[in-house]
């Protein structure tokens, strides 16, 4: 009897539906061919969970969450929420929910598809045959949680950045242990020469480089790996860094890839992984159809992966999305000259098209 697992669905808001769509019409399609036990329940959540319930989080999402074997989620945020209190925006149920998962872990592969080389802004020439960088960002401390977090006046706001040996411990496990599947570099991001938090990190990470002395560990400060992520990106193996930090490379590691629609990310740490793209919600191209879906479609193969342990099935869906972007099927974030420019849909399509090919051809991995 083959195992059930079952699977959250949190769509959210703008374009997260849309996206999520394809992602559960490609893990469908993985269901059918593979035999495989997928359950799907859906629960709202960000700001359509406000509209409906007055709150972000509600009560019946968490449950439905905690009562699945992993998550996939769309993406939160619009205008419309802009102007309500912060602990009430949609933006605020995705730290909710990391917290209440104990999800400190946040792994954001960069991988440039060999077919989408040229459609980067970065010179063929640094970006040569394309990037394989791990981001991993620690989510579940530093700025965004840190206390005093208030407006204090019209005139005064505070965040704070803290962190304990024990949040910095367990993430630098992490990053290490990916290092050394890798190609064993790791590059702790920081702001040392400023921040009292950095010194901590860094304090740590000398106590750590015994255990793994056959990662070679190096030291960068944010300013300038926003610099060298563009200049020199084959430096690259293993980043390790703060929340914040973390996010905000990511985003710029993107380019890299071609589109912010082509990065994945898994939240973990907890007995429950979250899984969804790094973008968000993308207000401007909402309800249009046109949407990239892959980084969604991505994180639905890490959640098979890493939740699951199908690593087959979680192959046969980037097999899948890398042929049918070597055949010119693009949506227009990642359109060429000469590409075949199609709706969030018809990607998603293409993509099951292709599983299913793969399938019944048996050509699965190469
Ligand atoms: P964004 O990532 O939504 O969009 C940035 C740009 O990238 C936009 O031009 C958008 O059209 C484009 N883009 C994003 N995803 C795309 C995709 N799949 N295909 C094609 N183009 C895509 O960032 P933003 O505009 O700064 O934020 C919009 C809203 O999303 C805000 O409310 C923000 O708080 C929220 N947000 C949510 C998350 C999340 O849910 N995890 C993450 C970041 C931002």
């Amino acid at each position: 009897m083959n195992k059930k697992y079952k699977v959250a669905v949190l769509p959210g808001d703008g374009i997260g539906p849309e996206i999520i769509n394809e992602a559960v019409k490609v893990l469908s399609a993985i269901k059918k061919g593979m035999n495989i036990s997928l359950q799907f329940e859906y629960a709202d959540v960000g700001g359509v969970a406000y509209d409906n319930y007055g709150t972000s989080l509600p009560e019946q999402t968490l449950n439905t969450c905690k009562d699945s074997d992993a998550i996939l989620f769309g993406a939160i945020g619009g205008p419309q929420y802009d102007n309500i209190s912060i602990e009430l925006r949609p933006e605020k149920a995705l730290l909710k929910l990391r917290k209440e998962l104990g999800l400190y872990i946040n792994s954001r592969p960069a991988l440039t598809f060999p077919s989408l080389i040229n459609r980067s802004p970065i010179r063929r020439e640094i970006l040569k045959d394309g990037v394989d960088i791990l981001i991993v960002r620690e989510l579940s401390s530093g700025l965004y949680y840190g206390e005093p977090k208030k407006r204090i006046s019209s005139e005064e706001a505070v965040d704070t950045m803290r962190y304990t040996k024990t949040e910095i411990s367990r993430i630098l496990t992490y990053a290490f242990e990916q290092a050394q599947q890798r190609d064993k570099k790791l590059t702790v991001v920081d702001k040392e020469n400023v921040l009292q938090t950095s010194k901590l990190w860094r304090e740590v990470v000398s106590s750590f480089e015994s255990s793994y002395s056959d990662v070679e560990v190096d030291y960068m400060y944010i300013d300038n790996c926003t610099m060298q992520l563009v200049m020199n990106p084959h430096q690259f193996d293993v980043i390790v860094t703060e929340n914040t930090f973390g996010d905000i490379i990511s985003d710029e590691a993107s380019a890299l890839t071609g589109s912010i629609g082509m990065l994945p990310s898994a939240s973990l740490g907890g007995q429950i992984g979250l899984y969804e793209p790094i973008h968000g919600s993308a207000p401007d191209i909402a309800g249009m159809n046109i949407a990239n879906p892959i980084a969604t479609i991505l994180s639905a193969s890490m959640m098979l992966e890493n939740s699951f342990q199908l690593a087959r099935e979680a192959e046969i869906i980037r097999k899948a999305i890398n042929n049918v972007l070597e055949a010119g099927i693009r949506t227009p974030d990642i359109s060429q000259e000469n590409s075949q420019v199609v709706s969030t849909s018809e990607m998603g399509d293409a993509i099951v098209q292709e599983i299913n090919r793969l399938l019944i051809t048996n050509k699965v991995v190469e």
